[in-house]
């Protein structure tokens, strides 16, 4: 049963798929159902021009469960791969208990009228998974996903405790549009615009979104403003580190992207209430979404690179005092679009997908329950972002961050 069924059909699924195709011995059976089949049959064209491998196509809406069920026990795979939306987390779980399938995603679950990012819900599940004697892995992306396993091969090599954390994510990637977002824009906004928070002294601390921007240099890409923000993996760091003093997620963005979301929110249009037009209810932030570039369309016109890490401060597992490492990944967006047709967000995301999908598939990463990336060992998967097309690179720097 090597069988892998992917569910949703936007850009992230479309680098995790290509790049299954590439890894044939693992994945020897690709399958791919989402909302809009023709997203499937589109991806499935690319995949056999680049590759020579077949992938079957399905159309599924992931909230109607029982369909979805259906199609689970139709094809039988061994793991379902959820690169939907956030909105499907659990139905999808669900159908996978039903089915008796090994479950991973990239986000933690959100309710639709609610910009609330939070692991409750899925952990909710652990005694589910556990007594069906199936794993569901969360989190399967670069952030959350490679931070999180950053942060743990530095608990494994280099230092004994991370009291100070900061996971630093620059996009220098330009895409030639006034305003574009380069994941899903609904998504993408509702994490933007949502107040900050980071962990310090044992809880998280909330601030003002966007309102604290810091300057930093980066590797391959130059200076860049970056603001802090809440990001979902700071809840799992904070519990599997339990040491942590403080963990800070940052994000940049250039002045335009902010004078453009500045003037939405100010307008109303990232609301995510319903409001009553011409007799109809629509979401504002939906309806923007719906008139903005689609994330993989931009791809072809994107040039730069990504640079996303992990700061961490501790003690120094050789016994030398406290040290601060920088561990971080750089990614080409013309390279990303090169190989599988998308640019360096959805690479970056989806390489980590079909990373932890090999893992689960070989059994390398096991276990029944619900797990975060921060509970497995961080060695198989980091030898496989060196060889999959994310290269990473580790190194010390003089002391502690000063921002
Ligand atoms: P897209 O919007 O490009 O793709 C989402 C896909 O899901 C679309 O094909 C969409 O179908 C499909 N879909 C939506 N609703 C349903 C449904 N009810 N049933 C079946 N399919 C559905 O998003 P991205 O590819 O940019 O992102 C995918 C996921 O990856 C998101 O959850 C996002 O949050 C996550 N992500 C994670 C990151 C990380 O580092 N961890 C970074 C970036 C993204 P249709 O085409 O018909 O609309």
């Amino acid at each position: 049963m090597s069988k892998v069924l992917v569910i949703g059909a936007g850009g992230v699924s479309s680098v995790c798929v290509h790049k299954m195709a590439m890894n044939a011995d693992i994945f020897p059976e690709i399958h791919l159902a989402s909302r809009t089949r023709a997203k499937c049959d589109a991806i499935a064209a690319s995949v056999m021009e680049r590759t020579g491998q077949t992938v079957s196509t399905y159309e599924i809406d992931a909230e109607e469960v029982p369909a979805l069920n259906r199609l689970i026990q139709e094809i039988g795979p061994k793991l379902v791969v959820n690169l939907a939306l956030p909105y499907q987390d659990l139905p999808i779980m669900d159908a996978c208990l039903a089915a008796g399938v090994h479950y991973l995603d990239t986000a933690n679950y959100e309710p639709k009228d609610q910009a609330k990012f939070e692991y409750s819900w899925q952990w909710a599940y652990q005694e589910r998974f556990k007594d069906a004697g199936l794993m569901a892995l969360l989190g399967s992306g670069f952030d959350p996903g490679v931070t999180s396993v950053f942060a743990m091969w530095l608990k494994k090599h280099k230092l004994k405790t991370i009291r100070q954390l900061d996971i630093l994510d620059c996009n220098g990637g330009d895409h030639g549009q006034a305003f574009a977002t380069n994941f899903n824009p609904e998504i993408n906004i509702r994490e933007v615009t949502a107040p900050a928070r980071h962990w310090e002294g044992g809880q998280f601390v909330e601030s003002p979104a966007l309102g604290k921007k810091v300057p930093f240099e980066f590797e391959a890409v130059g200076p860049k403003n970056m603001y802090m923000m809440y990001h979902e993996e700071l809840e799992s760091l904070a519990k599997f580190i339990p040491e942590l003093e403080r963990a800070r997620f940052w994000m940049t963005f250039g002045d335009a992207y902010i004078t453009h979301l500045t003037v939405l929110q100010n307008v109303g249009m990232t609301r995510i209430d319903p409001v009553l037009y011409q007799g109809k209810e629509i979401v504002p932030l939906q309806f923007l979404a719906a008139v903005l570039p689609k994330p993989e369309t931009l791809g072809a016109t994107t040039k730069g690179k990504t640079n996303i890490g992990d700061i961490a401060t501790g003690e120094a597992i050789d016994g030398s005092g406290d040290k601060t490492f920088y561990i971080y990944q750089i990614c080409d967006h013309e390279e990303a679009f090169a190989e599988t047709g998308n640019q360096a967000i959805s690479y970056t995301t989806g390489v980590p997908a079909m990373i932890g999908a090999a893992l689960v598939m070989s059994g390398a990463w096991a276990g029944e329950g619900v797990f975060n990336m921060e509970q497995l060992d961080p060695d198989p998967f980091m030898d496989l972002l060196m060889t999959q097309g994310l290269p990473w690179q580790v190194k010390e720097l003089a002391g502690p961050v000063s921002f």
